[in-house]
């Protein structure tokens, strides 16, 4: 239902923005705010939420609330007209149509100063992606594709229009399954998918509770990941294990829309410790690895990443400050490419080609295959009154759920506990988002500018891992 609300949406020559309902109303109101929706359309499972931003007083009177089955109604709000009335309307098609440079839809990302952005993509940015995606992984009617991703990520984009470009089955993953590798595992078989698609993290678990057999989804072709960095022992048991498979990797920001670049691993890594390179560049798009002065590095060299070409966003939602200090002029103007943007990690060239990545310059973390701003935590840390100053910082596990979040606080007064900041930050944020782990320090330290030392926060926390691993 909620993907033919998004085809709804473009067909009727608007833009869509997808909303994660797991998310609480406090959070949820940002987006809504940004996004001043004419219709919100929702159904059941969003209930709780719904309550939650009508207390708020976010949903004006002006705003339509459709319902994708029977109409809803709470004290709070009632749906203006549901599924159960569409006999009721016009059936003929609109007469307006969305061009190729118009708004598909806006994907809200974390900020780092505690609003989600809102990434505009238009539909010249999906079907640039699709084009070149469906041709190389060859996609077809016979396919059998997985929908991983909640729809409110940008990879669910190419699992919907991909599937739809090209005839084939998409079989949504129900996100129960995300905790219980052996369903998920019989899923991929029961459903005998073709091609999967997903973040790392969902294989690394599968693979560390030993969920995938030798020779396992024998109608398994293709498997492909992006998001974040798949540990390389994972790739070499996967590949062991399914040598029937082609295993890719794709890189890419939402702001470049789904990925920008790909590498289709031929030969399994033979040492735990060699990394898997983000490759080229996918067709109408390029990769560029720059100094400080906007100069091209040379191979071997690490540099900043920036994404020219056709998924380009034009930038974030009424948000011209935030976009211009991303999407940049690019150094080969001359050459008619106008714009780049500055994904904000760091890559080098190899001898033969092919990008590798090396970490973020920022403070921005990939946890469960979720991008986050830690100064998002910071920012909802910062408004409880238990806090009178926190950092947090990520720290890298070899586990499944990539970097560990972790938070160091100095409390208001005696008796704040870890307990009550955590329920708080509920309201708040995600449960993606609250820190796993927590230390109480009665002043944080400082650099020599009076700030705050992340770096030194994290020492303590990695120091602290190894102490505990020790014993
Ligand atoms: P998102 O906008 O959620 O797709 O997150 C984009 C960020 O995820 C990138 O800027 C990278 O930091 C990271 N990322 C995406 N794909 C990969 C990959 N294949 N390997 C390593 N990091 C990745």
């Amino acid at each position: 239902a909620a993907i033919a609300a998004m085809l709804a949406a473009l067909k009727a020559d608007c833009a869509y923005v997808p909303i994660d309902t797991d998310s609480p109303a406090e959070r949820v109101q940002h987006v809504i705010r940004a996004a001043e929706p004419r219709v919100v359309l929702t159904s059941a499972a969003a209930t709780g939420l719904l309550d939650g931003l009508a207390g708020i007083g976010v949903l004006t009177s002006s705003t339509l609330l459709g319902s994708l089955e029977e109409h809803l109604s709470s004290e709070h709000y009632k749906s203006t007209f549901a599924r159960s009335d569409w006999e009721q309307f016009d059936a003929r098609a609109p007469t307006a149509r969305n061009g190729e440079h118009d708004v598909a839809h806006i994907l809200f990302t974390s900020g780092s100063t505690g609003i989600p952005k809102g990434v505009v993509i238009t539909h010249a940015n999906v079907t640039s992606f699709v084009s070149w995606a469906n041709a190389y992984f060859g996609m077809g009617r016979h396919d059998r594709w997985s929908g991983h991703p909640p729809l409110h990520f940008d990879l669910s984009t190419y699992d919907i229009y991909g599937t739809l470009a090209s005839g084939a089955q998409l079989h949504l993953v129900p996100a129960s399954l995300n905790l219980l590798p052996h369903k998920l595992a019989a899923f991929i078989r029961d459903s005998e998918l073709t091609r999967w698609f997903s973040v790392p993290s969902i294989l690394s678990y599968m693979v560390k509770f030993g969920a995938v057999g030798q020779d396992d989804f024998p109608t398994l072709e293709k498997l492909l990941w992006c998001g974040e960095v798949l540990p390389t022992p994972v790739l070499m048991e996967l590949m062991q294990r399914l040598p029937h498979v082609a295993f890719t990797n794709l890189y890419g920001p939402t702001e470049a829309t789904i990925a920008s670049s790909y590498h289709t691993v031929l030969q399994p890594p033979t040492n735990e410790a060699e990394d898997i390179p983000i490759g080229r560049a996918c067709d109408g798009e390029d990769l560029l690895i720059l100094d400080e002065q906007q100069r091209a590095v040379p191979a071997g060299e690490i540099g900043d990443l920036y994404i020219t070409g056709m998924g380009l966003s034009p930038g974030y939602w009424k948000d011209p400050h935030k976009t211009s200090e991303v999407f940049l002029e690019s150094p080969r103007s001359q050459a008619g490419e106008t714009r780049m943007y500055r994904t904000g990690d760091l890559a080098s060239w190899d001898d033969t080609g092919l990008a590798h990545f090396h970490g973020r310059a920022d403070f921005q973390i990939k946890h469960r295959g979720y991008r986050i701003e830690l100064g998002e935590i910071e920012a909802a840390l910062n408004t409880l009154d238990g806090v009178r100053e926190c950092a947090v910082v990520g720290v890298a596990t070899a586990g499944f759920e990539g970097t560990q979040i972790c938070c160091a606080y100095a409390p208001a007064s005696h008796n704040v506990q870890v307990r009550m900041l955590r329920v708080r930050l509920r309201d708040r944020l995600p449960s993606y988002m609250i820190p796993s782990r927590w230390t109480e320090m009665e002043l944080l330290p400082k650099n020599a500018n009076g700030k705050v030392d992340r770096k030194v926060v994290k020492e303590w926390f990695e120091d602290e891992e190894r102490r505990v691993r020790r014993d």
